[in-house]
């Protein structure tokens, strides 16, 4: 099956008992057992239930993974896979991973002595000169967020099997219709599905896909331990985002490819930000391992002051936090999502205040572009 049929038909996708097209929202906390310990497949909602478990279906087969698993959030996901370390277990992480997953390290897994550095990932020899007799895992994010910048993750795969490390990917950025870790050497696939699988800024939620077996086990076990599973609805309204991705990507991809030329060609914007730019550092790594570039772009005005003032002049992109949902959404990330950042470390980033993010919607590119045009000026 290929991927956009996939996404249509390749989870558990109807009912049995009644042919419902679309799987039924199972509302319940319990099943009844037929007689002791004699179960028809579930017996409490946390452990498992039949809407999460289609849903779990669908990104395991997207990912081309064995099996899937489906959180409350990207972060719930992510904290559930960290504790598949122990203490004094070191990871290496992407520097500029989300700043959820920052905080996760230096302030809550650090107290319990999970160890990290955070490094360029983009550079493979200093990922190979931070390894230490205690590192289990790399924890690598591409692209990232807001520089869009672009690690290798065959290579990681290869430094990961070498020294026999767990390689995780947050592949949040690119989604599985452009990006499938799993067939490129990760261990572990994990997905703020809050943004393009849902994309209707509507859920939060988080999934992750493996191939092993192994692992498989053992993430389950720590899902139904921790406990921070999705519902069913939400893990109902994420199927239906699914049936609908390729769709979005696609539409999301056109619109975006429009946006940067027109970027790339304003006096008002000295720098653009996307892999899909073949001056783009991480271009070619893209091209090999993705075969879309997405749909967030940055850009930098060259002021806070003429960011701010674009900001309040667009009118079709929201000024808004979060991303890949169909509205294309706007934000400066020095004052929003990177604003905990302290400046001199921002600037070493690249994150100035005159650095625009941009989410491209679905629209009607003509409009968007319309409007970047009224409110950037000339
Ligand atoms: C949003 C996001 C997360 C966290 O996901 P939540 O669903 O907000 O908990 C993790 N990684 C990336 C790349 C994200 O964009």
């Amino acid at each position: 099956m290929r991927s956009k049929t996939k996404m249509v038909h390749g989870g558990i996708t109807q009912d049995e008992q009644t042919g419902a097209v679309s799987v039924p929202i199972y509302q319940v906390s319990t099943f009844k057992q037929d007689g002791v310990g004699n179960l028809r497949g579930y017996e409490y909602a946390r452990t498992g239930n039949p809407t999460r478990h289609a849903l779990e279906t669908v990104i395991a087969n997207l990912e081309n993974g064995s099996h899937g698993f489906a959180f409350g959030s990207g972060m719930a996901a992510i904290s559930t896979i960290m504790l598949l370390l122990k203490a004094g277990d070191h990871v290496i992480i992407t520097d500029d991973v989300y700043g959820g997953s920052f905080r996760l390290m230096t302030k809550v897994l650090k107290k319990f002595k999970l160890d990290h550095t955070f490094i360029d990932t983009t550079k493979p020899e200093t990922v190979q000169n931070a390894i230490q007799k205690n590192t289990k895992a790399i924890f690598i994010e591409t692209p990232t967020n807001p520089l869009l910048k672009i690690t290798d993750i065959k290579k990681m795969a290869e430094i990961a099997k070498e020294h026999q490390l767990l390689l995780i990917v947050d592949n949040t950025f690119a989604t599985p219709y452009w990006q499938q870790p799993l067939d490129l050497g990760a261990h572990i696939v994990v997905h703020s599905a809050t943004k393009y699988i849902g994309g209707h800024s509507d859920v939060v939620a988080g999934l992750v896909a493996v191939q092993s077996d192994e692992l498989a086990d053992r993430i389950h076990f720590l899902q139904n331990s921790v406990g921070a599973v999705l519902g069913p609805q939400d893990s109902w309204l994420l199927m239906r985002g699914i049936k609908t991705l390729a769709l979005r990507m696609e539409q999301i991809e056109n619109n975006s490819k429009e946006i940067v030329d027109y970027l790339i060609n304003h006096d008002n914007v000295k720098s653009v930000y996307y892999p899909g730019i073949k001056t783009h550092p991480g271009h070619q790594i893209a091209k090999q391992q993705s075969t879309g570039f997405g749909g967030m772009i940055s850009f930098d005005v060259g002021s806070g002051e003429l960011a701010e003032n674009i900001l309040k002049e667009i009118k079709y992109f929201t000024l808004a936090e979060s991303l890949g949902a169909v509205e294309s959404l706007i934000s400066i990330p020095a004052k929003m999502t990177h604003a905990s950042i302290p400046y001199d470390r921002r600037m070493e980033l690249g994150i100035t205040d005159g650095l625009i993010r941009i989410s491209v919607g679905i629209e009607d590119v003509r409009d968007l572009m319309e409007d970047l045009d009224q409110a950037i000026g000339n």
